[in-house]
Order: C-alpha cells, then structure tokens, then sequence
C-alpha cells in the first residue's frame, strides 16, 4: 500500500505541497502570521466587513437569542428564523421568487448541480470554474462540456450541438462565474444570457467575487451590466466580502423547493449557526447601504492606486494575478515576500490553477490603507 509519506515527498517534489500557515490575528490586512506582523493581501475579505462592528454585533445578539448550533438539518428541525429573514432578504435582493442557503459556497455548487442535473442532460462550462461548481457537475452524472475560458463562439458551438441531440425532457445549464476566481477577469454574461435565450438552456452565474463590488447595490455584476432577469441560478458565497459564511442559490420557487429536496449537501447536513445567517444578514444590508457604496468606492481607489503605482493596467476586480509560471518560482517569491518584506501574497499552483501558470494571488480590499498599497507595489517594482 502506499504511504502518506511518500505521497508527500512526491508533492513536495513537484513543489506542490501545500501547508497551513499559523494566524492569530482577526481576519484583516495587519495581521499576526507566524507570531510575526505582516500585511495580508491574501484576504477575500474584500469590503473588511469579517471584523465590522455592525456583523459583530448581529452574530453576537443570534447567539444570544438562538443559541450556538442549529440542531440538525433544516429538513428536521425546521427552518431558524435568522435563515427565513437571510433567504427572504436575497431573493428580494436578487429579484427571484425564492433563495435557500448552505453552510458555505462549496456545498451550494456541489449540492445544486446535482440536484438539478441527471445523466442524460448537459452541462455546459467555461474551462476555469471553481472546482466546486467541476466537482458538482461531475458528481451529477450530467455530459460535461467545456469552453475555452470566456469564448463565446465555442460556448455557441457547444449549445448547438447539444440543441440537435437532445432528447425533450432534458436540461442543458450552462456555468460560469461572474468574476473568475484566479484571474480576476469578468464574464461577458450579457453575451451569454443571450446565447442562453437562443438555444433555451438554463444559466447559472456564480458571483463569489462579485457580490458586495459590482452594481448599484452592490450585489454583483449581473446587477451592474442589467442582465440579472436573464440569469435562472444566482449563486454566490456569503464567506467572501459579506464577511461571514455561507452559500446561496436564488431562482424560481419550483427550482428552489426541487434544490431543497434533493440537494444532498443541504439535506444531509446541519444548518449553518444561526449566527452565521444573522452575520449574512447585516452583511448584505451594509453592502445595500450607503456605507457599503463607501467601502466600493475605497476599494476601487485602492485598486487605481495599485495599477498607477505599478504602471499595470487597471484591474477588473479586488483579484490581481501576478504571473510567474514555474510553481517552485511562485512559492519562493510568495516566502521571500513573506520572510524578507512581511507581505502576503500566497502563491496559487497546480491544480488551482492550470499547469506552468503558478502566480501570486494579490487581493486588495478597502481595509487596506494607501501606505499598505504603496509599500507592496514598492516591492513588486523593486522585484521586477
Ligand atoms: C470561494 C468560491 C466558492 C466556494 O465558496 P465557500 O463559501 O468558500 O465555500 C464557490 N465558487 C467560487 C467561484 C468561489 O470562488
């Protein structure tokens, strides 16, 4: 049998082994990291609502009100009421008739796809979806198709051809994120819905690193670019700039009730704390506030401020890729960052990101001040 060892020195070979660095500071850009103060842009913490007075409190008063767990899955023990008041809250938000919650991102995508999804229908995905949103798509039992990241033509081609063979009764859903995980780059989702609309598919559009960013109201880009009525699945995480934990599906009721019974993950599972949706709640009413308009508003200066220092050009979102390729390379620069500039910025390999593209993931949020900006373009220019 082989060893967990040997497993290990094979990764550690490749320069693929991962480990959990140590933090004892609350999530925000000065913290504690290896008993050392470091900056922290490896944060998805993108509004810094993780430590906001406003969740504190509305965690701290549900855990008061409701106790700490939730007892069982909402299937048996019934639905708290700090999760009505966060599912009516989004699907007022998304404009839907329905939305229902899980305990984090992972679980909604594994548990919605296959969910939705039998052997027979198709699923249709851009090549660079999380992998939550692959491992549900494969755990489905669904044909698994694939367009090249953002390509329209072939996503065209792909629907096409699974139109002509298509048997009545089954689903064709197409999946991409809004803002792409790794690369920071948007989906042209008006594009999309259209295509969508042509060839009568379903359409989910996952807005992890979109909500709290894009829009009016802050509640992602299909809010911004007005398509949000052609989109049948808005998915998204409540861990990311909403500062708490979760995952999301707002759509129709009868797809929502069909997600409720045969979503393996929501079934099967205890409900998030009570505080946890009390925590999502008064993150998602920030985001809508005028404050949550402020918090936009700095985080875009900082990321003005990151591309004129740096002399790139302006990022499409909080994610800014900093491309090194080779994975021993990308890890070195992320150590020597780490050890001789106490800077974060962790470096993503293989299989997070495809072969030979290794990077420094840089996130930038509106907690960061203008000197924690100003001192790390500091050192990127110096290492280039
Ligand atoms: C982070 C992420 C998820 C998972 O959400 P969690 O709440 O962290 O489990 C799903 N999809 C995308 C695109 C993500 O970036």
């Amino acid at each position: 049998m082989r060893s967990p060892e040997d497993e290990l020195a094979e990764l550690d070979a490749a320069s693929l082994r991962r480990t959990l660095r140590p933090v004892d500071s609350p999530q925000q850009p000065e913290s504690i990291i290896y008993q050392k103060e470091v900056t922290s842009f490896a944060s998805n913490d993108y509004l810094g609502l993780a430590t906001h007075p406003a969740l504190r409190q509305a965690a701290t008063e549900a855990i008061e009100t409701w106790g700490t767990g939730s007892g069982a899955s909402r299937l048996i023990t019934g639905s708290l009421n700090p999760h009505r008041q966060l599912e009516e809250f989004i699907a007022k938000a998304k404009k839907t008739e329905s939305a229902i919650t899980f305990a984090n991102g992972y679980t909604t995508s594994v548990g919605t796809l296959s969910a939705l999804l039998e052997k027979g229908d198709t699923v249709i995905l851009d090549k660079l979806s999380h992998a939550s949103l692959v491992d549900g798509a494969r755990l489905s039992g669904a044909t698994i198709r694939v367009f090249p990241h953002n390509n329209l033509d072939k996503l065209e081609r792909l629907l096409q051809s699974t139109s002509q063979s298509a048997e009545p009764n089954r689903r064709t859903l197409i999946v991409t994120e809004s803002v792409f995980s790794m690369d920071g780059d948007l989906a042209p989702l008006r594009e999309i819905v259209a295509l969508k609309e042509k060839y009568h598919a379903l359409l989910l559009v996952d807005e992890a690193h979109a909500l709290g960013i894009y829009g009016s109201h802050g509640m992602g880009l299909a809010e911004q670019l007005g398509c949000s009525a052609g989109i049948d699945f808005h998915m998204g995480t409540l861990g990311k700039s909403a500062g708490s934990a979760g995952g999301y599906i707002a759509g129709s009721k009868a797809f929502i009730d069909l997600i409720v019974n045969k979503a393996r993950s929501f079934i099967y599972s205890t409900a998030a704390p009570p505080a946890q949706a009390a925590a999502s709640l008064a993150a998602l009413k920030l985001i809508q506030s005028g404050e949550g308009a402020a918090l936009r508003e700095k985080l875009w200066s900082n990321l003005r401020l990151f591309s004129e220092l740096t002399d790139s050009p302006r990022p499409e979102s909080a994610i800014i890729p900093w491309l090194v390729g080779d994975s021993q390379k990308a890890l070195d620069l992320s150590n020597q960052l780490l050890d001789q500039h106490s800077i974060l910025a962790p470096a993503v390999r293989y299989p997070t990101v495809p072969r030979n593209t290794a990077r420094l993931r840089i996130t930038i949020t509106a907690a960061h001040s203008e000197k924690n900006i100003t001192q790390l373009c500091e050192i990127l220019n110096s290492l280039a």
